[in-house]
Order: structure tokens, then C-alpha cells, then sequence
């Protein structure tokens, strides 16, 4: 990192920013800015109402990113063998000939399909992150079927509500209950537990938690409830099963606003706390507990999280835990309901940030999860289409990231693969590139962030000059999309030009108020948050029998065993199920100091994590013969992992936790966690069940 000298504090200034990184906070940030080039600390903003001044520890160092000294600096060609880390530095010019002349020859030998233009949430910026749709659209390239994230979680929540909205997040603090399910705010989106523990401060309001282990947030709950990887719908199930046999269900509110709530007890009859305890390890007396606790308290906050939706039944699950706020009628009261995401409540019209008008729908999606299959030409995975032979890549990381490493890694080492990578670090998907190219920081350029986890939508400005040769990813989109012959409008435009675009067209006003104002709340009102006015289905009712294949999301096809999916609230068992051959299931939860693989780079996240390590309960340990701090290997039939053992009781018998993403290169063996991790897809519309793998430990 830079050295920096510190101005005296009058003579620092503060520029207004959003977080740009992969986490449903955005957090609305204060940054100190030194001089044109340096910052100082970064702070939450304190007149937002979301963030209330706070933000997660890795990010109020952001300096330590920023100015970091292995930032990349100059476009990269490589010289040696794939993997080699062998780069000569070369001009811009000469980089954006180079990937233009091999995008064009791929075009020619296999058709523009085998063209890859792959990105993902390295920002949430919505120009820099989602203008490589334009180039795709123009060109006719292979789309992108993005379901490595939110595809289980949305369509869960999708099934009941019928779209992706919820409760006003702040209302957490007015709650007498908050559950967090499924989700570490201690470790991500550290503003839900700002509002839990305001509630908590304030009203005497309970904090439950559910979650595989015993992490952060587990910790300061009131009610922690330890379950095994993949059974929440269980725990869903009996809490419904105690809430209808304990006269706690809201039968006036079932009847006006559900579709089929005497269905729903009649089935639950047989999903009582003994059966749920079997299936998720918690004792029926949390069970009953659980219960009790939500059938006593009106004002019920679900916060819904998205890992325990990573799992081959994560929608189910999603959508059963879900239904437990519908069958109380919780959604009724200021303070209660149910949250996941406000995707749907912002209505932004990206048309030329995106180029929707020449998207053609009969141009190939492949899926983002699957890269190892399709670089690997699995011909189920190209759609039956032609292989891919050049990848332009922005904000992501998938040799590190991508499940079922071990096909993504013979993947990129074709020899007849051409791969361009835009990036801030030279990550390990940089590393096997032909061609490397220096990304801006979001602190070096403009773009407008909305919020997952709350209601507003963002500015973030270009608050210091990029360093090196560094270039935002709109400008490198345009450059080659000049060279490529692609034409369109907003290649032409600059980013502030287009967010203008953007929120004129959307009816939010202009770029010139955002910057005035630094946000716009754009919370719909009471009554539609809390779908008092009827859930999004042409008879207003939640769904409690979903019609799944039919589930309103953006996906352009359905995947996995969409039709066996439970008709009702269930424990689906399509889980990787643990067996003689592998006893162990393993979840790999995030770590504190990581956001997936940003922060990897950050030395005081490096010291803070230590290196990668699997928890395991130790009367599992002592059985395997290991001991705190031991060597062991972690596999299945997708590949093995070298890490050490940490003893942990607050893991249930016979799951393993792997907290995550390290990069390949901290592990023994260089293969990192995501080895084991599977792409088969997700039911109903994709997805990676990065928390559902079933494993073998031994000691090294
Ligand atoms: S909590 Fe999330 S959104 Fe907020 S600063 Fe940290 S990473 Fe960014």
C-alpha cells in the first residue's frame, strides 16, 4: 500500500459513494479524500437511513484495495504457457486489437455464439457491471444466464408473494421478533443486525437465528436454531405444523389472502417437531420454542437470507420459511412480514445501458454456473450449440468462484480458448488470460447502485483519479465494440450520460437531482410493501401451492427436477445426501474478511483469516482420528481438498463448515474449496448448491 500523508482534518474532503461490491447492503458510504489520487477511511453515511452510519470492517479500509501495490496497472499480454504468469506489458491500443482481431476470428470459424462475454458482481454498479449486455446484444454473442447467485432464493420467495419485494427493511426495528434466517449479518449486510439490535435496544424485541452454525449472528441471537445444511423446509414445516395445532395460524387472514390454507394444515399434520428433529438435527424442544416465540408475537420480521437457499432444495426451502409469516398473518403489522430483496420495487428502464433493443431471444443463454461443462464442450451445457472459443470476462473471478473447479480449470487450459480478462487484481482467472486489461476502482468512476437490502437507489460518483492505465469497464465496452463494428447509442454515451438516461426513462427523476439529493427512497407505501392490497397474483392470494415452472422470473428456461418439486410447503429431499461413502455434508459459509474472492488480496483480511480451514464437531474428530489444527483432505467424486481442521462444537454431528472464498493458491494443494462444489442446476431455474455437497474427511 502507498504510503500516504494525511492532510490536516480541515483540509478533507468527504465524497458521497455507494458500495459497489456483491453484498445487499450497498451501503451508502463517506469518503475521505486526501488529494486526486488517495483515500483516506471510508465511513457509512450517517444521514442515510439504511446504512446509519455504519459499514462492515473490510470495506472502512477500503484504502488498503484501493492503493493497493498489486493493483494492475498496464494491459498484460501473456508470453508464456497458459498458467505461467508470464506477461509482457503492452499498449491499450495494441491490447484492444489483440482481443477484437481473436473475437472477430472466433465469430468467423464457429459463428458469433462462440463468443463468451462473461461477467458478474465484482461491482453492482448498473452501467459498468451490465454494459457488456449491450456489446453481447449487438453482436449477437452467446447470452449469459446468470444463476450463480439469487436464482433458488428469488424464485423461492417469487412462488408465494409473485415478485421479489417485501416489508420496508428499516421496519426491522420497529419488530418485536426478528428471525434471520439462513444469513450472517455479522459477517455480510451488517445493517440488519443495526436494525435487529435497535429493536432489540429499544422495544425489548427477541432476536432468533437459523443457520448451519454457530457463526456471529447465531451468537447474539436470543434463540439460536442450529440446523443441518438443506432442511429448513423441515423447520418451516413443523413451525407451521405447531402454529395451526396451537390455534396460533390467523385463520381470518389465511382465508382473505392465501390460496389453499386447509390444505396446507391438512398436510402439515404429519410434519411435527419429532419429524423435522430427525431430518435437521435440532431438538424439538428449539422447535417448539421457535414456534412459540413466532405464534406469540405479531410483529414478526422474516429476514430471509440467500445461503440457505444454496442448496439443490434451496427454493423450497425459501419458499416454506416464507409461508410461515402467511400463515400468522404477520405481514399484517408494521414491524412484521417478510424481506429477501427489493429487486422488484425500483422499475428501472436500462434499455441503453443494456442495448434490450437488439437482444434476440433465439441467440443461445448459456449458464454462468455451468462454465466448466461448457468449456469443457459438454453439449447439454452449449445448448447443442458451437463451442466456445473466446471469453471477454469483467468482475469476476470464476477459476475461484465457479463451482466444480475442477472442470473449470481443464476449462480455461485449452489450448484454443482465447481469453481476455478486465480486472483490478491479477486473480487466478487473470493468470491463464491471453490478454489482461486494468479496471478502475468504483472510487475512479461513475455509476448508480440500488440496493438489495433496502429501498434506495445510489450515486457513486468518480471521487479520484484512476492510477496507472487503469479504465472503467464502459469505456473498454465501447472501445472495443468500435473495433468490432458493433453500433449502438450507448456506445457513444458516457456512464453519467447514461444513468441521466436512465432515470429520466424510469421516471426518477435526473442525474442532476441524484446528486443533489445522494439517494432516492424509493420504499412503495405501507400497504403495497405488505401486500394489503393482495400478493402479486391475479387473485391477490399468496401461494402456498406454487405452480413452480410458472414462478414469474427472469429465466430464460427452467432447469433441474422442476417437476418434482413439493406441491406444498416440504422437506425436499434432493439434497446430496450423506452415505457410507461420504458421511459428511459440507457448507462453505463466507468468511468475515471476504466477499467472495474480492478482499483475498487485502493483508489485513489475509491476517485475519489466517488460511483455510473446515470446522468439524470434535466428537466427529476424535472418531477421524484428527485434532485441532491437522492436515486433512475433504473429497467426493468431483476432487479433493487440502485445508486444516478447526474443533468446533457448534456445528451439528456430521457437517463440516468451510468458511470461504480463499483463493486455489492458499490451499495445500492449490485446489480451492469450490472443488467440491457441483453444477449440476438447481431446480426451478438454476442455481449452485455451494452449501450441499456430501464429502469424505481424513487426515492427511
Ligand atoms: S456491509 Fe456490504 S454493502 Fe456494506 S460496506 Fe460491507 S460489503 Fe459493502
Amino acid at each position: 500500500m502507498n504510503q500516504t500523508v494525511r492532510p490536516p482534518k480541515q483540509a478533507i474532503r468527504i465524497g458521497h459513494s455507494a458500495c459497489p461490491h456483491d453484498c445487499p447492503s450497498t451501503c451508502a458510504l463517506d469518503v475521505e479524500i486526501l488529494d486526486a489520487h488517495t483515500i483516506g477511511r471510508v465511513r457509512g453515511a450517517r444521514d442515510n437511513d439504511y446504512t446509519a452510519g455504519v459499514v462492515c470492517a473490510k470495506v472502512a479500509r477500503y484504502a488498503e484495495r484501493e492503493h493497493h501495490a498489486d493493483r494492475l496497472m498496464h494491459p498484460l499480454q501473456r508470453v508464456g504457457g497458459k498458467g505461467s504468469r508470464e506477461f509482457r506489458r503492452i499498449g491499450w491500443d495494441d491490447a484492444l486489437d489483440i482481443v477484437a482481431e481473436q473475437l472477430l476470428k472466433a465469430e468467423t470459424h464457429h459463428g458469433a455464439e462462440s463468443v463468451w462475454p462473461y461477467y458478474y458482481a465484482g461491482t453492482m454498479g448498473l452501467v459498468m457491471r451490465d454494459g457488456i449486455h449491450r456489446l453481447r446484444h449487438v453482436k449477437k454473442y452467446s447470452g449469459f444466464h446468470s444463476t450463480i447467485c439469487v436464482n433458488p432464493a428469488w424464485s423461492g420467495f417469487a412462488a408465494g408473494t409473485g415478485k421479489i419485494a417485501g416489508s420496508d427493511p428499516r421496519e426491522m426495528a420497529k419488530s418485536d421478533l426478528v428471525v434471520i434466517w439462513g444469513t450472517n449479518p455479522v459477517n455480510t449486510q451488517v445493517n440488519v443486525m443495526t436494525h435487529a439490535t435497535h429493536a432489540r435496544k429499544e422495544r425489548g424485541a427477541k432476536i432468533a437465528a437459523v443457520d448451519v452454525y454457530m457463526n456471529g449472528t447465531m451468537a447474539q441471537a436470543d434463540l439460536p436454531v442450529l440446523v443441518k445444511p438443506g432442511t429448513d423446509g423441515a423447520l418451516a414445516c413443523a413451525v407451521m405444523h405447531c402454529l395451526f395445532r396451537d390455534g396460533k395460524a390467523d385463520w381470518a387472514y389465511l382465508d382473505k389472502y392465501t390460496d389453499a390454507p386447509r390444505e396446507l394444515e391438512a398436510h402439515l399434520k404429519t410434519r411435527d417437531p419429532q419429524w423435522a428433529s430427525a431430518i435437521t438435527g435440532t431438538p424439538v424442544e428449539t422447535i417448539e420454542e421457535f414456534a412459540r416465540l413466532i405464534g406469540d408475537t405479531k410483529r414478526t420480521y422474516f429476514r430471509l437470507g440467500y445461503g440457505f437457499a444454496r442448496s439443490r432444495n434451496g427454493a423450497a426451502n425459501m419458499h416454506a420459511a416464507l409461508s410461515i409469516a402467511a400463515v400468522t398473518g404477520a405481514w399484517q403489522y408494521e414491524g412484521g412480514g417478510a424481506f429477501h430483496n427489493n429487486n422488484d420495487i425500483f422499475g428501472l428502464n436500462k434499455s441503453l445501458i443494456e442495448g434490450t433493443d437488439a437482444f434476440d431471444p433465439k441467440v443461445r443463454m448459456l449458464d454462468q454456473s455451468r462454465i466448466g461443462a461448457i468449456l469443457t464442450g459438454d453439449r447439454d451445457a452449449l445448448r447443442g450449440g458451437p463451442p466456445v472459443d473466446a471469453l471477454f470476462i469483467q468482475n469476476t473471478n470464476p477459476l475461484s468462484v465457479a463451482p466444480d473447479q475442477t472442470l473449470v480449470k481443464r476449462g480455461f487450459a485449452r489450448d484454443d480458448l482465447f481469453v481476455c480478462v478486465h480486472e483490478q487484481f491479477m486473480t487466478e482467472t487473470a493468470e491463464v488470460a491471453d490478454i489482461v486489461l486494468p479496471a478502475t476502482t468504483f472510487l475512479e468512476h461513475d455509476d448508480i447502485y440500488r440496493g438489495g437490502g433496502h429501498q434506495y437507489i445510489m450515486l457513486g460518483p468518480k471521487l479520484v483519479e484512476p492510477p496507472g492505465e487503469c479504465r472503467n469497464n464502459h469505456d473498454v465496452v465501447a472501445a472495443l465494440a468500435e473495433r468490432l463494428g458493433a453500433e449502438h447509442e450507448g456506445f457513444g454515451m458516457s456512464p453519467r450520460e447514461l444513468i441521466d438516461d436512465m432515470l429520466r426513462r424510469s421516471k426518477r427523476g435526473t442525474l442532476a437531482e441524484l446528486e443533489a439529493n445522494k439517494w432516492i427512497d424509493c420504499q412503495p407505501p405501507f400497504e403495497k410493501a405488505h401486500y394489503l392490497d393482495g400478493f402479486n397474483w391475479p387473485d391477490g392470494k399468496f401461494r402456498f401451492k406454487p405452480d413452480w415452472p410458472k414462478v414469474p422470473f427472469r429465466s430464460p428456461y427452467t432447469s433441474g427436477p422442476v417437476d418434482d418439486m413439493p406441491v406444498l410447503p416440504d422437506h425436499w429431499n434432493v439434497v446430496e445426501t450423506a452415505d457410507a461413502e461420504h458421511p459428511f455434508r459440507l457448507a462453505t459459509s463466507p468468511a468475515r474478511g471476504f466477499l467472495n474472492s474480492t478482499f483475498n488480496e487485502t493483508p489485513t483480511s489475509q491476517a485475519n483469516e489466517k488460511r483455510p480451514t473446515v470446522m468439524i464437531h470434535p466428537d466427529d474428530a476424535a472418531e477421524q482420528g484428527i485434532a485441532d489444527g491437522d492436515e486433512v483432505v475433504l473429497g467426493n467424486r468431483r476432487g479433493e481438498v487440502r485445508l486444516h481442521a478447526k474443533l468446533f462444537d457448534g456445528v451439528r454431528r456430521g457437517v463440516l463448515i468451510a468458511e470461504s472464498i480463499w483463493p486455489n493458491s492458499a490451499y495445500v494443494d492449490g485446489r480451492g474449496i469450490n472443488t467440491l462444489t457441483g453444477a449440476d442446476a438447481v431446480a426451478p431455474f438454476g442455481g449452485a448448491a455451494f452449501h450441499d455437497n456430501k464429502v469424505w474427511v481424513r487426515k492427511a
